[in-house]
Parts: structure tokens; C-alpha cells; sequence
């Protein structure tokens, strides 16, 4: 398995290292021995996983590849697991990179003519690719092949040189970035929500066992609470208390440890951090509960709009706190509520609510 997380490194600089932050973090290299393997270790996503399993034995039936397929999801959230699982479970070799790291036509030409039959090539990031890329893109995927010139000026000519039959897994965060052209040549379109609390609790309990730590039932709810629906945080935060657990306790993660490691962590049982309540407050304090502008709030809180909307966002809005209107970010009564300021009845923001 080749991994190329290109301009990753990019990202993972420009963001904090917190706990609670579900982009790839230097110490999530330990993730590897937590990524399961096979659809059956994949926790939840019932649905998502049997058509998976349906798709993929069909494929293996006719000896096909299996169609191009696109994952849309916050971070964390299983694409590349997914992704390494499905070349498991066709049998098939993975080539991985992501869109910031294929720079020139020649990048994802020299992957393309190198794909084996049948193999999977996934790139994570999609929306980022650039325009003559995702060209090359379309007739790779739809007729195997891709037009290459040679030569300069007058004298040049295009080639077609034929690609093997492949599967192209294409990941984003964010499907409204990715051009109509390339998402309408994915066969098969998986959209991986934020887990429910009982399924992290399954990811929780399986990632303890693989590290060997003794966690009381209590303490994997507790845990499976405050992951932000994200199994990435929720094994990050695992690792976490494991230390604590060694350090203030016997070495099991009992829901003492849990209290104390969250708040040491600065993390409420709801899995909200200091920048969540940072956000709702200045949308409250300083815009009047809203609308405002990413660009504006992301100045405002000192934070990345990529993070802002990546990261922050999505959970804010699942929970209930925060909305996007086309006018803004606007905050809900729920918000309000947590952070105990008056206001954010139906009479003030009678246009939120
Ligand atoms: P993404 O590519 O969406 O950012 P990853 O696939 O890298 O997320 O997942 C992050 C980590 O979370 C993985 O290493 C894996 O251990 C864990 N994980 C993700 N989804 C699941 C799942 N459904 N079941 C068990 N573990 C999971």
C-alpha cells in the first residue's frame, strides 16, 4: 500500500493539535493498528455497509472492478478506512494519494498508466484537484484511457495510451466543491454521517481491546458522548485517558477518569471544547446571534475558515446550536441556553427560529 498524504502535512500544521479536532494529527499514526481491516470490524453505518458488501461481491461475481465510487464526510469519519477496506475485500491493490499532492497532468498520468487490473486508486481530497487533472479524470474513468501530447507546438500530437480496468475511490469533506462533470462518473455515492453514540461506543470498546486497556462500561459511554460522532476523536480520546488512567489512576479507564481527563482537556460531556463555545458566544456577543460571514467569524475567533467549516461547523450544526442560512452563520436558542445568556427567544430572532 503506497500512502502519499501529500499536502496533508500542510493542513496538519496549520491546525491546532487538540483532542478534539478530527483532521489527521501526527500522533494519529498509531491509527493504523485501530483501522479495521474488513467490512465486519467496520462499527455502524449499517446501511452504508450492506450495500458495500452487495456491490462488492456483485463485482467479484462478473470479475469486474468495482464501479468508481465517492465518499463525502467530515473528518474521521472512515473514508480512507473504507476506502482500504473495500481493496481488502476485492482482493485488489490500493494506491493512495491525495488532490494537493498530484501538482501536473504528468503526476496523475504517471499513477494512471501504473494502475494494475482491477485495482483500487483512491484520492482523498478530491475537490481540491486541479482542472486539467480532473479532465484527464473524465476519460480515465469512463473509457479506461488517457490523451497524452507529445511533442511541442506544430509538431505535436496526442496519444491515447489505454489504462487498466480500475476503480477510482474519490474522498471529500466537501461534495458542494467538487464540478458535476466529475461527481456524475462515481457509480456509487457513500455518504458517512456522524456516529451515534452507541455505535462509537462499539469503536471505543474495540479500539481498548486492541490496546489492551481495561475500560469500565460507564466510562465507553461516557467516552462515546463527548467524541463529536467522530471515531477518529473517539479513539484519539481513548489514547488520552489511557494515560491518565496510568498516571492518576490503576490503569483502567474508569468514568472518574473520564471527568477528570475531559476536564483537563478542557472538554464538556458533550464533546464541546473552549473554541465551540469561543464561536456561538461571538456570533451571540458580536453579531447580534446572527448571520455572519465565515470569513468575518473566522477573524473574529482567530481560527482557519478551513477548520471553521470543516471541523467546527458540522458538529455545531448537528447538535443543534448553529445554522447556515445563505445570509450567514446564525446561532439557535439552543445556544443560548448553553452558554446561559439571555436572549434567543422566539420574539428577539423570530427569523432564526
Ligand atoms: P477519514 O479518512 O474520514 O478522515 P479515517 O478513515 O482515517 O477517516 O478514520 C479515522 C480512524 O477512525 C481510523 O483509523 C479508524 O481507526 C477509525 N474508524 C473510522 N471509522 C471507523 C468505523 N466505522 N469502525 C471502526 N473504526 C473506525
Amino acid at each position: 500500500m503506497i500512502v502519499d498524504k501529500g499536502s496533508e502535512i500542510e493542513i496538519e500544521e496549520s491546525v491546532l493539535s487538540r483532542a478534539v479536532d478530527a483532521h489527521y494529527q501526527d500522533e494519529d499514526r498509531q491509527e493504523n493498528l485501530l483501522r479495521p481491516q474488513y467490512l465486519e470490524d467496520f462499527q455502524g453505518q449499517g446501511s452504508i455497509k450492506e450495500n458495500l458488501s452487495v456491490f462488492i461481491k456483485a463485482a467479484r461475481g462478473r470479475g469486474d472492478a468495482l464501479d468508481h465510487t465517492f465518499i463525502v464526510g467530515p473528518p474521521g469519519l472512515g473514508k480512507t478506512t473504507l476506502a482500504s477496506i473495500i481493496a481488502n475485500e476485492m482482493h485488489s491493490e490500493i494506491r493512495m494519494t491525495s488532490a494537493p499532492a498530484l501538482d501536473k497532468p504528468k503526476d496523475l498520468a504517471g499513477i494512471l498508466t501504473n494502475v494494475s487490473e482491477g485495482s483500487i486508486f483512491f484520492i482523498d481530497e478530491i475537490h481540491r484537484l486541479k482542472p486539467a487533472l480532473e479532465e484527464m479524470l473524465y476519460i480515465a474513468m469512463e473509457d479506461f484511457e488517457i490523451d497524452w501530447v507529445i511533442g511541442q507546438g506544430p509538431a505535436a500530437r496526442t496519444m491515447r495510451i489505454p489504462l487498466p480496468h480500475f476503480t477510482l475511490i474519490g474522498a471529500t469533506t466537501k461534495a458542494g466543491s467538487v464540478s458535476s462533470p466529475l461527481a456524475s462518473r462515481f457509480g456509487i455515492n457513500i455518504h458517512i454521517d456522524f456516529y451515534q453514540p452507541e455505535e462509537l461506543s462499539r469503536i471505543i470498546s474495540r479500539s481498548a481491546r486492541i490496546l489492551e486497556t481495561d475500560i469500565t462500561e460507564g466510562a465507553v459511554m461516557m467516552l462515546a458522548r463527548c467524541s463529536r460522532g467522530t471515531p477518529r476523536i473517539a479513539n484519539r480520546l481513548l489514547r488520552r485517558l489511557r494515560d491518565f488512567a496510568s498516571i492518576l489512576g490503576d490503569g483502567t479507564i474508569t468514568e472518574g477518569i473520564v471527568s477528570e481527563g475531559l476536564k483537563r482537556l478542557g472538554i464538556d460531556e458533550n464533546g464541546l471544547e473552549t473554541m465551540d463555545r469561543n464561536i456561538l458566544r461571538t456570533i451571540i456577543e458580536y453579531y447580534g446571534g446572527g448571520p455572519v460571514g465565515a470569513d468575518t467569524l473566522s477573524i473574529s475567533v482567530g481560527e482557519a475558515v478551513e477548520s471553521l467549516e470543516d471541523f467546527y461547523e458540522p458538529y455545531l450544526i448537528q447538535q443543534g446550536y448553529l445554522k447556515r442560512t445563505p445570509r450567514g452563520r446564525c446561532v439557535t436558542r439552543k445556544a443560548y441556553e448553553l452558554l446561559n445568556i439571555k436572549g434567543g427567544s422566539d420574539a428577539d430572532q423570530g427569523l432564526l427560529f
